[in-house]
């Protein structure tokens, strides 16, 4: 896949966004892998998070956050927690999730979808909180 490179894209404004909301530094990744490797939700993702992580790097914020990869993410903090370089990719999931939701201000999932039936099964907290995730 051609990645476009210039120094307007990779000194965009989303990356002080995602610095500066998911209080971490992505740059000091070095594409080591352990984030992925311990993500119980990568085999659901369209984008690994290392290599979510190395496409903010290089500026490329529209396929992040076009990507499913971003929902996915359970904010375990799994990925967190075994980087050996203390990125949180965990809060730069979650400021990826957050520049969709403020800017498009359109919610990922709204009450009415969901089914009846799973809303009175499910327990309250799970519901808080993946309202929480999902809707700005
Ligand atoms: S664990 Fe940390 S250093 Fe390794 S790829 Fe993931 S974010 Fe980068
Ligand atoms: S916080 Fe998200 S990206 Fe990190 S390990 Fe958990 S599910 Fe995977």
């Amino acid at each position: 896949m051609a990645i476009n490179l210039s120094r307007e894209i990779v000194h965009s404004l989303e990356r002080e966004k995602i610095k500066e909301i998911g209080n971490t530094n992505f740059y000091l990744c070095y594409q080591c892998g352990n984030c992925s490797a311990g993500c119980p939700c990568a085999e659901e993702m369209d984008i690994l998070p290392h290599r979510a992580v190395r496409l903010a790097q290089l500026g490329q914020f529209s396929r992040l956050i076009e990507s499913k990869a971003i929902w996915v993410c359970a904010a375990c903090i799994t990925c967190s927690v075994r980087c050996p370089r203390g990125v949180d990719i965990a809060g730069f999931m979650e400021a990826c999730r957050q520049i969709v939701l403020r800017t498009r201000k359109v919610d990922h999932l709204s009450p009415v979808e969901l089914d009846a039936q799973l809303l009175k099964e499910l327990p309250q907290i799970a519901l808080i909180n993946n309202f929480r995730k999902f809707t700005g």
